[in-house]
């Protein structure tokens, strides 16, 4: 029986970490871990209470909402309380605050959980912003996906037009709001996003999303063909 291995991919905000690690799971047989489905779930929630401000000041209250808030990922579903969120958590309204939910210790604390045990057999592809500094420091394989902001900007307004023909927003400001985004993960206190020093860094601004999945395709071939138990 082939090797597993965990293939840990991180990188800034729309640099197509997702699609890329969604289609590597499938060719290699992988279950797919959108960890940043997970902080939205948790930001959907503190948005739709109005909760938001309060969580951010108010430590009991944080640790209540984190203790009564279930957070679960089955196939391509997202489940927040037993709830099916997985169109709600991709508005811009969520993107806009999810970094002031995803740097509280609290909300990290039991996402880290969840997530390292849904790793723990292996073959998985997970991806985030902390997954191969913090979640799988001994990942097999890392990847940091990068793109120019533009780049990124672009990508999620084609996202975004796609959910909704008639969006009210312009590139500049999808711009800003990554540059913002990316801005407050890089320099929170709790597990920054920062490239692992044993990542391989992929520039993903000219390249297709078949190019990308192929690339790691065969760097992931590599590991699974020397990796040892
Ligand atoms: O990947 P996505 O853009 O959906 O992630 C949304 C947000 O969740 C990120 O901007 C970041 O604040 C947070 N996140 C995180 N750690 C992860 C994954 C996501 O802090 N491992």
């Amino acid at each position: 029986m082939k090797k597993k291995i965990v293939i840990a991919i991180d990188g800034p905000a729309a640099s197509g970490k997702s699609t890329t690690a969604k289609l590597l799971a499938k060719k290699l047989g992988y279950i797919y871990i959108d960890t940043g489905a997970m902080y939205r779930a948790f930001t959907l929630k503190a948005l739709s209470e109005n909760l938001l401000e309060s969580l951010l000041v108010d430590e009991a209250l944080l640790h209540q909402f984190v203790a009564n808030t279930d957070v679960r990922l089955s196939d391509a579903q997202v489940w927040l309380d037993e709830r099916d969120v997985t169109a709600d958590i991709r508005s811009n309204e969520v993107s806009k605050f999810v970094s002031k939910i995803s740097a509280l210790k609290a909300v990290r604390e039991k996402l880290s959980a969840i997530q390292k045990k849904l790793g723990e057999a292996k073959g998985v592809v997970m991806d985030g912003r902390d997954i191969g500094t913090a979640i799988f420091p001994n990942a097999e394989l890392k990847i940091y996906m990068m793109a120019s902001a533009r780049e990124r900007a672009k990508r999620r307004y084609a996202e975004l037009k796609a959910q909704n023909a008639d969006l009210d927003v312009s590139l500049d400001t999808l711009e800003a709001e990554i540059r913002q985004r990316d801005e407050e993960d890089m320099n929170r206190t709790v597990s920054p996003l920062r490239k692992a020093d044993d990542a391989v860094v992929l520039d993903t601004s000219s390249l297709t999303v078949e190019e990308q999945v192929e690339r790691i395709y065969q760097l992931a071939l590599e590991k699974i063909n020397c990796s040892k138990e």
